[in-house]
């Protein structure tokens, strides 16, 4: 099982972290550890003093492919979640100064989180899906599917170019404007057209 990750795929989120606004999508990959269980408690890395949330629009893959033509490309999914792309910040920031990859920052265990599974149709995923992260009680991010970048058509197509899709990999489709710090003892709660996807206490 594949973790991909999309970068930059909201504009405003790209002007806020002072990055230019891709012109194909940004691919990153974390490994199977990543995945937080779901009944396991999220501990706020060792080597961070900077932890981010990042909540993002996941899509299951169901079916196996390779150079995915975008028309076909709804075909490969069947499920969708919210899910939190948890980022060491001030570890990004030294490896992006250096121009090192990501992967302490972005792929280490448990960095994953992902709600409970909806179903996805066609239509679902060309319709407007509306999600919004809490921290304490407080909205601090409120994104939709339509102000995507790369919509996730774009995107499974794009990853297929590069990659195999397999059967269980999951699309983390990027963040929207809002991302910020958390420490210990927060709640963050993610909801998916209102309906609240999952609950993560920071230990
Ligand atoms: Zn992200």
């Amino acid at each position: 099982m594949k973790i991909f990750c999309i970068g930059r795929n909201y504009v405003e989120h790209a002007k806020e972290l002072g990055n230019a606004v891709p012109s194909e999508p940004v691919i990153f990959m974390k490994p199977k550890n990543a995945l937080l269980g779901s009944r396991a408690p999220f501990y706020y890395p060792a080597f961070s003093n900077e932890l981010h949330y990042e909540a993002e629009l996941v899509l299951s893959v169901s079916k196996n492919g390779k150079y995915i033509p975008q028309k076909h490309a709804y075909k490969y999914v069947n499920q969708i979640t919210l899910g939190i792309d948890f980022t060491a910040r001030d570890i990004q920031n030294e490896l992006k100064a250096k121009g090192l990859p990501w992967e302490k920052a972005k792929a280490w265990d448990n960095s994953a989180v992902i709600g409970k599974w909806q179903p996805l149709t066609a239509d679902t995923l060309k319709s407007n899906i509306n999600f919004t992260l809490e921290k304490n009680e407080e909205k601090v991010q409120d994104g939709n599917s339509t102000d995507m970048i790369f919509p996730f058509d774009a995107l499974i197509a794009n990853i297929s170019e590069y990659f195999s899709l397999n059967i269980g990999d999951l699309i983390f489709t990027g963040t929207p404007a809002g991302t910020g710090e958390c420490s210990v003892g927060d709640i963050l709660k993610g909801f998916l057209n209102n309906e609240k996807m999952f609950e993560v206490e920071i230990k």
